[in-house]
């Protein structure tokens, strides 16, 4: 456990509930860091599918996991070293990143990383899928942010463009990837405070969620 779990928030949901966008407002807010680690499991499919390396290949990417050079942060996500801020977020990308986070020898890599970000940066707002219910279970304040499957694919459509009954339909699939992953599967944590950001402003979660960290004090 991370000694600075009291100083943590963990931010968990689905994609395109609204994560990334609350975490990085509240953690200005609150002058604590931000991590998305996301942007980890991301980093892996790219550096696997970059070097040639099968996805599914659990020991070879395993390996590659706890050899890779991984920055993740305000400046862009760097990998060996090379910017791959955008490369990332590309659709192959995004498809292929389920088999790599099912991947228990990947998770246990990027749990310790993530624990040492929070013991080197004195906690943060960390966004993820396992982030209250595994990596920082005694975290400070543990949410779940969700939102309907149309507004996700609308947020997504308005981010990035698409059509949106095929963006629904694929963020339906990673859903299910995601619930259905027997290890650091997307739950709500024990103790985690839902909030259902269909139909609020980011203003509205974030005083929401201001609202629930004061009245823990
Ligand atoms: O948050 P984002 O959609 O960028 O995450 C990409 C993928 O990384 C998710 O679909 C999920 O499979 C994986 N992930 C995870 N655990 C986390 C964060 C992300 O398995 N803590």
């Amino acid at each position: 456990m991370s000694g600075h779990d009291a100083k943590v928030i963990a931010i968990d949901g689905p994609a395109g509930a609204g994560k990334s966008t609350i975490a990085r407002a509240l953690a200005a807010r609150l002058g604590l860091d931000y991590l998305d680690t996301g942007a980890m499991y991301r980093a892996v499919t790219f550096a696997a599918m970059h070097r040639g390396v099968p996805v599914d290949d659990v020991p070879a990417v395993a390996e590659l996991a706890r050899a890779l050079q991984l920055e993740v942060g305000d400046d862009g996500v760097f990998v060996d070293g090379l910017d791959a801020t955008d490369q990332i977020r590309r659709s192959d990308v995004t498809t292929a990143v389920s088999a790599i986070a099912s991947n228990s020898d990947v998770r246990t890599e990027l749990r310790n990383r993530q624990r040492e970000w929070a013991d080197a940066h004195g906690g943060g707002v960390i966004e993820g899928r396992d982030i209250g219910s595994v990596v920082f279970p005694d975290a400070r304040l543990k949410l779940y942010l969700t939102a309907s499957p149309r507004v996700r694919a609308e947020r997504r459509v308005a981010e990035a463009g698409g059509d949106v009954d095929e963006i629904e339909r694929a963020i339906a699939v990673r859903d299910g990837h995601d619930v259905g992953r027997a290890d650091g599967g997307l739950r709500e944590a024990d103790g985690s405070r839902t909030v259902d950001t269909t139909g609020l402003s980011i203003e509205e979660v974030l005083e929401a969620i201001v609202g629930l960290l004061e009245g823990d004090e």
